[in-house]
Parts: structure tokens; C-alpha cells; sequence
């Protein structure tokens, strides 16, 4: 029987100690039992997906979890089931050709001028749709010193490379000696301006974010962080609280959500995460389509679900609390955007707006420009709202005693009414 929050954190006086919830992290179906109702599948997958992929939950995390919904969008992220084991349309476990792109171990170069550097395979807690489910949580993918060193090595010697992604893996699962021992490294490089870490610590064990590792931020700016919230139940106090912290640090963050099928792919999920985040002065940067990965075919939704979620999203909320929604591919990332941009109607590009409307933007090219990049021709509805503008620009008849629009005023003011004629 699972015992309520208030019985377990007073038990624990280092409950807000990191430390002790990576020591105490859960990892087994029985531990589980503290918190949830495992059903029979958590509790068969638990155990038979041991060897595919690590399972291990930070008390923390545990107790967001609903204890008797096995559809809990949180315990959907991380407690397996076995769907993980059924057949899925690839074995693929790396996506991206992530090690085709890494010139030394964990260092991934797909963009010129920025690296992926894995540091680390250890994360707190093991989302089970990981992108890096072939070396998270895999020994052989941990760093030795003389390892890390030639991944430094390799961006020291290469001065196109401007910004270092720490990622893993969770980076903050290393301790301030280590953090410490690689920022200096890296900032004593001098062409690399940007350093950022990829964590979801403030999302599964926030109180990671200590005021040492603050200090420690502090010294090393410019240092940029990119967390990663699924779901408004993991917007918490003490999630608030952590990225105050690093807020006061001078660190801005953003957030990478991945689209999860039946944990936010509906749109009041979405927009409720999303306008969460920016109460708590999270930017949310890319929303993820999730990889094709062997074992997550019960995660993965088709594409279509998320260009109909930022659909949604737009005209519908601030416009900074609406991602960019992005497939990553081996050749880099890829918006995924219905465009609104229909094309080129003479001196108008023709375009839609959030709710349908086809709006006709007087655009005029100057003589003798040819624009870099050429719109499909279309044809304007003859009923498609506008802002009248002068004949002779649409190589209509002019009148130069009063020069008319091309287009007709309507009734209702500004843009409202109006169309080409
Ligand atoms: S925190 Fe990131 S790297 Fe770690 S398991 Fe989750 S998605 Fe993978």
C-alpha cells in the first residue's frame, strides 16, 4: 500500500539533499510499492526490461506519481511497461547517427560550429522514450579523465567550434569538483563563446540546483541551460524554486519537451505546460517530435497530432509561450510547420491565419529585385481581406488626381473587410 507524502518526506530530514535521493533512488518493483500500486505489467516489465534499458526513479519524482492511475502521466515517463518489449518498426537506437558524427568518444559534431558533449551516461531518473537509450545508463559509455580530456582536446583544436552542449546522459549528476575541473577547461579555450548544459535535473531532483553549483555557473558565464519539462505536473514549487536559483545565477533557461502520446499530446496539456513555464521564466524552446527508437512505438505519436497542437497553440496563447516543433534527423533539425505562407499574388503574399483567415499582405518586390528565395504563384480570392493600396503598384489603371486602392474598402475598420478586386 502505497504511504501518502506527508508519512514519507517528514521520515527523511535530508529529503531537499540531493545526495540522498540519488542514494536512495528506487530500483525495484517492490521499492515502487512506497509509492505506487505497480500493476502486474509495471511489475513484469520492471524486471524484463532490466537488461534493455536501466530503470531507476528518484524518490523525488516518485512522489508526483499517482499512486493507483497506471495512466499517471508521470509514471508513464518513467516506469516501464511492457510494451517497451513489443515489436516496433525499427531496432534502430540511434537515430540520429549520433556515432557516425562523434570523432572521439561522446563527442557528437553534426553542426559546424557546435558539439555535443556527452560527459556522462548516468541521469537520475531513466525516461523510458530516451533519445540515447543506446548508452544511457550503459557503463561502457562512462568517461575516464583521460577520455573527457580528448574530447577538450579535439574542441580545442577546432576553433569553428563556437558553442558546447554538456549533455549526457544528465551532466549535473557530476559533482562541483567535476563541473568545475570541465568549465575551466572550456573556457580557457577561446573560441568557444557558449557553454550550455542539457539536464532535467530541476525536473526530476530540483534540489540539484544548490546555491554552490549557482556560484559555480556564475563563474563560467556565459552558460546557458535547456531543461526539459513533458507535463504541468511536473511544475512544482520546488521546480519553481530551482530555476529561481538559476535565474539569480544569471543563467537563462529554456525547455525541450517531447511529444508523448496520452501524456501531452492533447492541446490544454500542451498550453497549460507551456504558459506554466513561462510564469516560472522558462522560455519553451523546441517541442520534439519523439525519435524512432526500437521499443517506443507505444510513446510516439504521428506527426500530424503535433502540427495540429501548434495550431492550436498559436493565436491562442503568448506568443513566447509557443515552441518551435522540430524533428531532429541526421541532418540536422527540421521545423515542422504547415506554412501559413500560401504564396505570391502579384504585389500581395497571400498567407493564413491561426483561425483560417486568408489575409493578403501588400508586399510589393521592387523593380529589378529578384528576392533570394521565390513563392509559389497563387491566385488572391477575390473576397480575401487586405489593406487597399495604390493601383499603379498592382500595374492597375492610376488615377493620379486620387489615387484609389487596387482593393476595396469594407466595412469595420483597419484589415477588417476588405478585399482585392
Ligand atoms: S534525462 Fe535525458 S538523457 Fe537521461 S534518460 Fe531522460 S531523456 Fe535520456
Amino acid at each position: 500500500m502505497p504511504r501518502s507524502q506527508s508519512e514519507v518526506r517528514p521520515a527523511h530530514s535530508q529529503w531537499g539533499d540531493w545526495r540522498w535521493q540519488m542514494q536512495n533512488r528506487i530500483h525495484s518493483a517492490d521499492a515502487l510499492e512506497d509509492w505506487i500500486d505497480p500493476t502486474d505489467d509495471e511489475r513484469a516489465a520492471i524486471e524484463k526490461t532490466s537488461d534493455v534499458f536501466r530503470w531507476n526513479v528518484t524518490p523525488y519524482y516518485a512522489q508526483l506519481m499517482d499512486p493507483t492511475d497506471p495512466s499517471c502521466p508521470i509514471r508513464r515517463q518513467v516506469v516501464p511497461t511492457t510494451d517497451e518489449l513489443a515489436g516496433d518498426i525499427v531496432d534502430e537506437l540511434d537515430p540520429l547517427d549520433e556515432t557516425g558524427h562523434s570523432p572521439v568518444k561522446n563527442l557528437v559534431h553534426n553542426y559546424e560550429d557546435r558539439v555535443a558533449f556527452c560527459v556522462t551516461a548516468e541521469c537520475a531518473v531513466y525516461c523510458r522514450y530516451c533519445l540515447r537509450k543506446r548508452m544511457v545508463g550503459d557503463a561502457s559509455y562512462f568517461m575516464r579523465t583521460d577520455e573527457h580530456q580528448a574530447a577538450i582536446d579535439y574542441i580545442a583544436e577546432h576553433d569553428e567550434i563556437r558553442d558546447v552542449l554538456l549533455t549526457g546522459g544528465d551532466p549535473l549528476t557530476f559533482n562541483e569538483d567535476n563541473l568545475e575541473w570541465l568549465l575551466s577547461r572550456l573556457r580557457a579555450i577561446d573560441h568557444v563563446e557558449l557553454i550550455r548544459f542539457g539536464t532535467r535535473m530541476p525536473v526530476k531532483l530540483p534540489y540539484r540546483i544548490t546555491e554552490d553549483l549557482c556560484d559555480l555557473l556564475e563563474r563560467y558565464h556565459p552558460i546557458w541551460i535547456n531543461t526539459h519539462f513533458n507535463h504541468p505536473k511536473e511544475l512544482t514549487d520546488e521546480a519553481a524554486a530551482a530555476i529561481d536559483r538559476l535565474k539569480q545565477a544569471g543563467v537563462p533557461v529554456g525547455n525541450q519537451t517531447v511529444l508523448l502520446e496520452g501524456i501531452n499530446d492533447d492541446p490544454d496539456t500542451m498550453k497549460a505546460l507551456n504558459e506554466g513555464l513561462v510564469r516560472m521564466r522558462v522560455r519553451p524552446y523546441y517541442l520534439y517530435q519523439a525519435q524512432v527508437i526500437g521499443g517506443t512505438a507505444h510513446m510516439r505519436t504521428p506527426i500530424e497530432v503535433g502540427m495540429h497542437l501548434m495550431r492550436r497553440l498559436r493565436g491562442r496563447t503568448s506568443g513566447f509561450a509557443i515552441p518551435t516543433y522540430v524533428l531532429d534527423t541526421p541532418h540536422g533539425k527540421v521545423p515542422l510547420n504547415r506554412s501559413y505562407v500560401k504564396g505570391r499574388a502579384g504585389a500581395y503574399v497571400l498567407m493564413e491565419t491561426y483561425d483560417g483567415t486568408l489575409w493578403a499582405e501588400p508586399n510589393p518586390v521592387p523593380d529589378g529585385m529578384k528576392p533570394p528565395l521565390q513563392l509559389p504563384t497563387v491566385e488572391c480570392p477575390a473576397d480575401v481581406d487586405t489593406i487597399p493600396i495604390r493601383k499603379e503598384v498592382t500595374g492597375a489603371e492610376t488615377n493620379e488626381e486620387e489615387p484609389t486602392a487596387p482593393v476595396s474598402a469594407g466595412e469595420g475598420g483597419a484589415g477588417a473587410g476588405r478585399s482585392l478586386e
